[in-house]
């Protein structure tokens, strides 16, 4: 099982995004590396898990199933790991991918979202609940 360790390969047609949007997989490791727990391995370590998670998130699917884990609790597990700063952050439990783009819109003061607070929110179901 994986759990906090992150040993799946990407799918081809994944890493092949990063061509094109290799600045947004880039902001993604920077966001990663800035809440990672430097205890928690190596900093080459680190930053290979904080690079599979940002290509994974050009994926089209839930980011846990880009990673080929078996449940969104083996991805939270993994970020609970490296990144627990921002699981602190993440304390309504977003959909991590969904979260992960949301930090970023906020680093750069960009509001994407349809309202300014989540609770009432229109799309609330699209960032939060299960991920089946
Ligand atoms: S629930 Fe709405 S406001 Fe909150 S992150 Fe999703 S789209 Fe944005």
């Amino acid at each position: 099982m994986l759990t906090t360790a992150l040993t799946a390969e990407l799918a081809p047609e994944i890493c092949a995004r990063r061509a094109t949007r290799d600045d947004e997989v880039a902001d993604l490791v920077s966001l990663l590396l800035a809440h990672a727990d430097p205890a928690a391995g190596s900093m080459a370590e680190i930053r290979r898990v904080a690079l599979t998670v940002a290509v994974a998130s050009l994926g089209d699917n839930h980011l846990w199933q880009d990673l080929q884990f078996a449940s969104r609790a083996e991805l939270s597990a993994l970020m609970r790991r490296w990144f627990p700063a921002l699981v602190a952050k993440n304390h309504a439990d977003m959909k991590w991918k969904k979260f992960l783009y949301r930090q970023l819109c906020e680093r750069e003061q960009v509001l994407i979202c349809k309202s300014p607070s989540c609770a009432v929110c229109t799309d609330f179901a699209v960032c939060f609940g299960p991920e089946e």
